[in-house]
């Protein structure tokens, strides 16, 4: 399917630099007036998913990707509500380990360097670990039982975005955050800069509407780049942040105007109907039966 010229001009090239710019903007209010990190991630989350969730009410790209009242509440809630306490408890043992052993400054060449140049070198390498993940993730079954949870439903929107087997969200935000926190010697100020960037790519990157961003679809994966990861039918584009990977690694797509025409699993019957919120967390360990 191509798209043609945008319906609503301002949505579709205002919303991704006004988000950019509020949490720019938030980011450099946190550090210079020592806020509280945790209180201004919560903000720019709210922020991010009340904007993103409106324009695509107004404008959305597919009404048969649209979120529905049953698709919500009779099969994305539990999820979201499992992923907001593993998110929660991830962080908070991230953040535990961290003021245990990581000092208020960073430590070795990477804490000499500044603050933007820490984040960057954190969204990069936290990447290159998911994309290791994510990749084997769609390769080996059993990691597979897990992710393909996320590739289920047959939709695209925003509120999907917390849509994960908590396992993948362990890796994501515990386990990977922990190694590239800790070993990296960044400060913790370029960690809160890092995950909120993370948060809001992460956004973005499932809102059903038409959003462009030119260009920077080489930089970051976001809305046009990460639709092509959930298509039924093609594959691509396995990072979460940034498109390095993909690019180097030769599984970055990118046309231009070009969407997929369908979303979801290539064989639905292979998994359970996301439906069933305890079948699908029980996948995982069932035993493979092919
Ligand atoms: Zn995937
Ligand atoms: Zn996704």
């Amino acid at each position: 399917m191509e798209l043609d010229r945008p319906a609503r001009p301002l949505l579709t090239y205002g919303t991704y630099p006004a988000l950019a710019f509020v949490t720019a903007a938030a980011l450099w209010s946190a550090v210079r007036w020592n806020l509280d990190r945790n209180a201004v991630i919560g903000v720019l989350t709210a922020v991010t998913i009340v904007t993103v969730f409106t324009v695509e009410r107004v404008n959305p790209l597919h009404d048969r990707w649209s979120m529905t009242r049953a698709s919500f509440l009779g099969r994305d809630l539990p999820f979201i509500g499992l992923a907001v306490v593993v998110e929660q408890l991830a962080t908070a043992g991230v953040s535990l380990v961290a003021a245990s052993t990581m000092p208020q400054n960073g430590f070795g060449p990477l804490a000499r360097t500044p603050l933007p140049a820490q984040a960057v070198f954190a969204l990069v390498a936290l990447d290159l670990l998911w994309y290791g993940y994510h990749r084997a993730a769609h390769t080996i079954s059993r990691l597979w039982r897990v992710h393909g949870l996320h590739h289920a439903p047959s939709q695209l929107y925003v509120m999907m975005h917390q849509v994960f087997h908590p396992f993948d969200l362990l890796v994501s935000r515990f386990v990977i955050s922990l190694i590239v926190f800790k070993s990296s010697g960044i400060s913790p100020d370029a960690a809160f800069i890092a995950i909120s960037v993370l948060g809001l790519q992460q956004t973005v990157s499932h809102v059903n509407s038409d959003l462009r961003v030119g260009k920077l679809n080489y930089v970051l994966i976001g809305t046009e780049t990460h639709r092509y990861h959930h298509a039924a039918h093609e594959r691509g584009n396995y990072g979460s942040v940034v498109a390095i990977w993909d690019i180097m690694f030769g599984t970055f797509v990118y046309e231009p105007r070009r969407i997929p025409g369908a979303f979801g699993l290539e064989n639905p019957d292979s998994f359970p109907d996301p439906r069933r919120f305890h079948a699908a967390l029980a996948w995982p360990f069932r035993r493979a039966t092919a």
